[in-house]
């Protein structure tokens, strides 16, 4: 496999907050990074060695960015077929064309997981109001509606409660390839951010707990209330589905636990650093971060595992105007994402902290 060592460059499509923390951990190790975003004055773009401000169906500037590195990866799973393809023709594309087309529609990534041999929600796909009926009976009214593609933070999904939700469920999708998922009743939703290395070494962190606000990520907590048995199965279910798809790189499994049957379903995986995975940076021995850097780059992996017990909590809108509060607090680390419009529920920033005094 091929290595790219210190004093590269690394080419990062996507200049949200995950490629600025990528951005800052390869400079770490040495790397310069290429960003490519659409967005002028993108987050990413204040740490970066060199960037393209272009869309992701321009041939020329893809060739030309994908030229001008030794790697290249992504921060976002929703990067077009089409530029995958542009960028691969030029440069080593790290993960490769397989991670997004599973992950970017739902119906092939539980198709997936399901032949990885690993549990899902029973799920049916549906595009009219007929097939929607047709899902219905396989798997029950009590559902979760989701679109195939483009869903996240809860978009384009809708949770069926009652006879009445059905009618409403075309209003969301408005036809668009769908599936039914049954609901799942679980204790606690989890997540394993695993790294691949292209060599092939496989590497978990401790599992995280998550808390959803509004569909959106609000805390991660590290260790997560789970057995030691969960724990153990919910990193070999996130291996397993790393290896089944020759990943190269880091990506977050996430997973509902029923405590009592001791059952893990999983939910969905991201082909990249992942939300749930910030804890990492002060948290554990190697941040995700640097981590999906060594995986790409054919590194060595870094231990993973946790300095203790690890806080992360998201700082949405306004919340980040709480600087002094956190900068005070000397087991709080604070991130700013270097955004500039607070808008209500938009990532800004996170804190973390580890071994907090209070349970
Ligand atoms: P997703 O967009 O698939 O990550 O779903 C967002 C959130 O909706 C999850 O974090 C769960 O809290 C909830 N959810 C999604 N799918 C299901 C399901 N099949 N059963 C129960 N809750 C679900």
């Amino acid at each position: 496999m091929t290595q790219v060592k210190p004093g590269s460059t690394i080419g990062i499509m996507g200049g949200g907050q995950l490629g600025r923390m990528l951005a800052l951990a390869a400079a770490k190790l040495g790397y310069r990074c290429h960003i490519f975003c659409p967005e002028a004055n993108s987050p990413a773009f204040h740490v970066a060695h060199e960037v393209t401000v272009a869309n992701y169906d321009d041939e020329a500037a893809l060739t030309a960015f994908a030229r001008a590195v030794d790697v290249a990866t992504y921060e976002f799973e929703n990067v077009p077929a089409r530029t995958a393809e542009i960028v691969s023709r030029e440069t080593l594309l790290r993960p490769g064309a397989r991670a997004l087309e599973v992950s970017q529609d739902r119906l092939h990534e539980k198709d997936f997981l399901t032949a990885s041999g690993v549990k899902t929600a029973p799920y049916k796909a549906f595009e009219s109001e007929d097939e929607l009926h047709e899902a219905i009976k396989l798997i029950g009214r009590t559902a979760v509606a989701k679109t195939r593609r483009f869903g996240y933070d809860g978009k384009g999904q809708l949770m069926i409660k009652s006879r009445s939700d059905i009618d409403k469920v075309l209003d969301i999708t408005k036809g668009a390839p769908a599936i039914l998922e049954g609901f799942v009743n679980f204790d606690r939703e989890i997540s394993v951010v695993v790294a691949r290395s292209a060599s092939g070494d496989v590497a978990a962190f401790p599992v995280g707990e998550n808390v959803h606000t509004n569909h959106i990520l609000d805390t991660t907590d590290v260790p997560a209330r789970v057995s030691e048995v969960v724990e153990a199965k919910a990193k070999v279910m996130a291996t397993r589905i790393a290896n089944a798809l020759e990943y190269v790189g880091v990506m977050a499994v996430e997973m509902f636990v029923n405590d009592g049957a001791g059952e893990i379903v999983v939910n969905e995986i991201a082909p990249r650093v992942h939300n749930s995975g910030h804890w990492t940076i002060e948290g554990a021995e190697t941040s995700q971060f640097e981590q999906h850097i060594r995986a790409i780059c054919d590194l060595p992996l870094g231990p993973t595992a946790a300095r203790g017990r690890v806080h992360m909590k998201n700082l949405l809108g306004k919340d980040i105007l709480d600087f002094d509060k956190y900068l005070s607090d000397p087991k709080a680390h604070y991130h700013h994402y270097g955004k500039q419009d607070p808008r209500p529920g938009r990532k800004m920033g996170h804190v973390t902290w580890v071994n907090p005094d209070d349970e």
